[in-house]
């Protein structure tokens, strides 16, 4: 291995000639307290950054074994540094020093959950950080000097500052990671205690803004409280009790007035798979990992999805077994949400009112009527979602205000007044009973099929001659020629996700595809590698900087390759 001397030699070597020059510096580097690897060197200063690794030898590190000694704790670990470091990065790092990229240094930023990432690699042999620097420029020339100054004054400061366990706040890492843990702890029991989802209380649901993640802060916020009845108590590993409301399995609905904080809670909900960071105020609510949420979409495009429990009889004998098109309707946007969720093996769908086609919800007596089953293709959801429990024993919390038909298939009714619930189960049911809906319950005895479709093709990325894969934020993914738009798939949550995302399919799922196995199995097998061999391994350049990915749930993935216009399956 090259020593840092000769590194320093290289650059007073290329200094000022033309940017090529810098591709001579790949390789490795032994420096004082690390080594540095220079995986990737950028072509020019406004291309993609340079990849750089720096690692610490566990000796010198000296982190503690229990802040890494299972999964849990070492992803939370992993995540707590990469923080530690973009705010390292933050304070010492100049910037710009030149064109372009120029003196630019960065570490994938995490936001408010905690998910496995690839930034930071914590084993029992070392520490090593993922980051990208931007070599310095003056137009297209070498910079040698400033360069230097990146190389040897910032990037030790930076390594020394967050990757030794004695200079970072060590009660703050162990918080961290005791944290996920009761998180994760949690959620492993909820389904002994015949529950789906739980929230905190003190918890703070509402969010700063509607472009910001953080908590609301101030006088305003009313912090959570359950109900009496519905209050459950988990022993937590690290936090010891914590207390709030349980909600069981089964068909719930959260009632309430406008403005009340009903679709506040469903997203705090929506968002309960994934751990939060301490202060997020979402610490303590917790999901079932495979909750999906469901939401009309009208404009996607269905591949051949059996939809036939909720649409039949389209105008014109359109088949709803092997329903696709190139533009949904709300409604049959919202049926295939349901049935793709159901063929990658949810258990709990959450659904708002806000975000759903009314004709998919509710079918009231008047309008059964008016318009004769015959010549309406939609059963709703609410003659479903009883079958959906009780065959399929999948769940749902719903929020919806609008209407009280519900209350007759409803197992616990919560309503959110002024931002607190109250169980009014009963109550609900009272009324139920008092005041009938007369209506006839519509879509037959049985919930349907749902079908494990098989994927045949339609996964080619090229542009031009090349490979071309790249998020676009959290919300799209140009792959090859054509743009998947996930917008509408709430639950994907981190850019770095959606990256992963898009090389997973193409890296992950391509090769799997064989004509006979099914998109569930398909990505089940990616999964199950990304757990043997690290999220790493979906990465063109595995072995050497895997990027900057952070792990998706396969639910994210499934929606993304179903929302291909290219796919195509048997
Ligand atoms: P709904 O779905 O019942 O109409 P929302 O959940 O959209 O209501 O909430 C309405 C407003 O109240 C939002 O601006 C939200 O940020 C705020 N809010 C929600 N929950 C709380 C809370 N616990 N404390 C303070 N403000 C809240
Ligand atoms: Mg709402």
């Amino acid at each position: 291995m090259r020593s840092q001397d000769d590194l320093a030699r290289k650059l007073r070597q290329i200094d000022g000639k033309g940017y090529k020059a810098y591709k001579e510096l790949a390789g490795a580097y032994q420096f004082g307290a690390f080594v540095l690897y220079c995986d990737y060197i950028q072509g020019d200063p406004f291309a993609s950054p340079s990849r750089v690794r720096v690692r610490v030898q566990q000796e010198i590190a000296s982190f503690p074994k229990e802040l890494y000694r299972n999964k849990v704790r070492r992803v939370a670990l992993e995540d707590f540094l990469t923080r530690v470091m973009d705010q390292n990065i933050q304070k010492f790092v100049r910037g710009n020093r030149g064109t372009g990229k120029s003196g630019m240094i960065a570490v994938d930023r995490p936001g408010q959950e905690i998910i496995e990432r690839t930034s930071m690699v914590v084993s029992d042999l070392y520490v090593e950080a993922r980051l990208v620097m931007g070599l310095p420029a003056a137009g297209r020339r070498v910079l040698g000097q400033e360069a230097r100054a990146m190389f040897f004054e910032e990037l030790p400061k930076i390594v020394e500052k967050s990757l030794f366990y004695k200079n970072i706040d060590g009660e703050g890492a162990r918080r961290h990671v005791e944290l996920a843990e009761d998180q994760e702890f949690i959620r492993s029991r909820l389904k002994e205690k015949n529950l789906v989802a739980f929230v905190g209380n003190g918890a703070i649901l509402p969010r700063e803004s509607g472009i910001s993640d953080k908590p609301m802060r101030g006088d305003r916020v009313v912090k959570f409280k359950s109900p009496p009845s519905l209050e459950v108590i988990f022993e937590t590993p690290n936090s010891g009790a914590v207390k709030g409301m349980g909600i069981p399995a089964g068909i719930t609905l959260i009632v309430g007035g406008g403005y009340h904080g009903k679709s506040t809670l469903l997203r705090a909900i929506e968002r309960g798979v994934y751990n939060h960071i301490p202060g997020d105020g979402r610490e303590f609510v917790v999901t079932n990992s495979s909750a999906v949420k469901i939401r009309a979409e009208d404009g996607r495009r269905i591949e051949k999805v059996d939809i036939s429990p909720f649409i039949s009889n389209l105008p014109y004998g359109q088949d709803t077994h092997n329903f696709s098109t190139e533009d949904a309707s709300g409604s049959t946007s919202q049926a295939a949400n349901i049935m793709e969720a159901l063929e990658m093996g949810t258990e709990l769908l959450l659904l708002d009112e806000d975000t759903s086609a009314t004709n998919f919800m509710i079918r009231d007596i008047r309008m059964q009527q008016l318009i004769a089953k015959e010549k309406e293709p939609i059963t709703p959801f609410i003659d479903k979602v009883r079958q959906l429990s009780q065959e399929k024993g999948v769940s749902t919390i719903m929020v919806i205000g609008g209407s009280g038909d519900y209350f007759d298939v409803a197992d616990t009714v919560i309503a959110m007044d002024h931002y607190i619930p109250k169980d009014v189960t009963a109550e609900a049911k009272t009324i139920a009973e008092r005041i009938r809906t007369g209506r006839k319950a519509e879509g037959g005895l049985e919930f349907g099929p749902v079908r494990n479709r098989i994927p045949v093709g339609g996964f080619d990325a090229t542009r031009g001659k090349k490979v071309k894969i790249d998020a676009r934020g959290v919300d799209a993914i140009r792959f090859g020629r054509q743009e998947i738009n996930l917008q509408y798939v709430e639950q994907l949550v981190d850019p770095s996700q959606t990256r992963a995302v898009g090389d997973i399919i193409y890296y992950g799922i391509r090769k799997y595809v064989d004509g006979k196995r099914s998109l569930r199995e398909i990505i089940e097998l990616v999964f199950q590698e990304i757990e043997e061999k690290g999220l790493d391994c979906i990465s063109p350049f595995y072995g050497q900087h895997p990027g900057d990915y952070a792990l998706p749930r396969k639910f994210e993935v499934a929606a993304a390759v179903n929302r291909l216009r290219t796919l195509r399956v048997h």
